[in-house]
């Protein structure tokens, strides 16, 4: 793929809307000048000037289109996700480019995750991550577990709400603030499985519940929160198998990993293509645009 080609499939993807056919992102205006050689319009309406990746999470980028499209392919096809370093040396780039771009991507996904609230038959669980890491066992969900980690300071818990069969949203917290962020995402009327963490108590005065309890079994009929649990396990995962140390940025790889299971039997084209339009249709990130230049400030 030339870089022209790279180019013309961003404007096809970030202007799709419109049959690929550029407009102004201030006033919609289709009335434009083009700007040929530098890849950039001009609104007849209102004179703002922007290119491609102008207010989109791709905007100031140092990539190519094509290394951008080749970055997001190579991240499509990692399951578990890709360690920056990895993406680095296959894209032949230094890893904080790297890192930044897979970092951009994550914020695109979570904006996507998050922007609908659960309804119908929802599942909640909570597990910890980062800090000192045991080997994977089943236990690692149990309460007495959880005691010693919260001792350790550094492990943090994820919970995350799952709808069976639809969206999953993690959220950075313990059981008990998930469960008082509960009715904010999850549609009243809804079903809540749960394991017998006394932390979802409080939920049974606003939804119908369904307890499973893990001491005696992890299924009883249709009462489990397997689904979550899922997720979890797709985390554990990815936190041993590619990034060993998530604690910094536990939400944005959480919800790189609640996207990752949603979109799980969808093909690698259609995925592809989700997350290159997410990040096109993603404002400029506040946390990541100039992040390494901040940091250089700092220092
Ligand atoms: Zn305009």
């Amino acid at each position: 793929m030339s870089e022209e080609e790279g180019w013309e499939a961003f404007v096809k993807i970030r202007f799709a809307e419109n049959e690929g056919e550029p407009f102004c992102p201030r006033c919609a205006c289709s009335a434009l000048y083009s700007i040929k050689t530098r890849r950039k319009w001009k609104c007849k309406a209102c004179n703002f000037q922007f290119s491609v990746t102008s207010e989109t999470i791709f905007a100031s980028h140092k990539l190519q289109f094509r290394d951008i499209l080749f970055a997001i392919a190579l991240w499509t096809n990692g399951a578990k996700g890709m360690s920056a370093l990895q993406l680095a040396r296959d894209l032949h780039v230094q890893p904080k480019t790297a890192f930044v771009l897979l970092h951009k991507l994550r914020e695109a996904l979570g904006t996507l995750q998050h922007e609908q609230g659960l309804s119908g038959e929802v599942e909640i669980d909570g597990a910890y991550y980062g800090g000192y890491v045991k080997p994977s066992t089943r236990a690692e969900h149990r309460r007495d577990r959880r005691k010693l980690a919260n001792q350790s300071g550094k492990r943090r818990c994820v919970t995350v709400m799952r709808e069976r069969n639809g969206r999953t949203r993690p959220f950075v917290c313990s059981e008990l603030e998930g469960a008082k962020l509960a009715p904010t995402v999850i549609g009243s009327g809804s079903i809540i499985y749960a394991d017998e963490a006394k932390s979802y108590d409080s939920l049974h005065a606003l939804f119908e519940m369904r307890r499973i309890d893990h001491s005696k079994s992890y299924a009883e009929g249709e009462i489990s929160t397997n689904q979550a649990e899922s997720f979890h396990s797709r985390m554990r995962r990815s936190e041993k198998g590619v990034h060993h140390r998530i604690a910094h940025h536990l939400a944005p790889y959480a919800n790189e990993m609640a996207w990752r299971e949603d979109n799980r039997r969808v093909s690698n084209g259609e995925q592809f293509l989700t997350i290159a339009a997410a990040g096109l249709h993603h404002p400029v990130s506040r946390q990541w645009k100039g992040y390494w230049q901040r940091r250089k400030e700092a220092a």
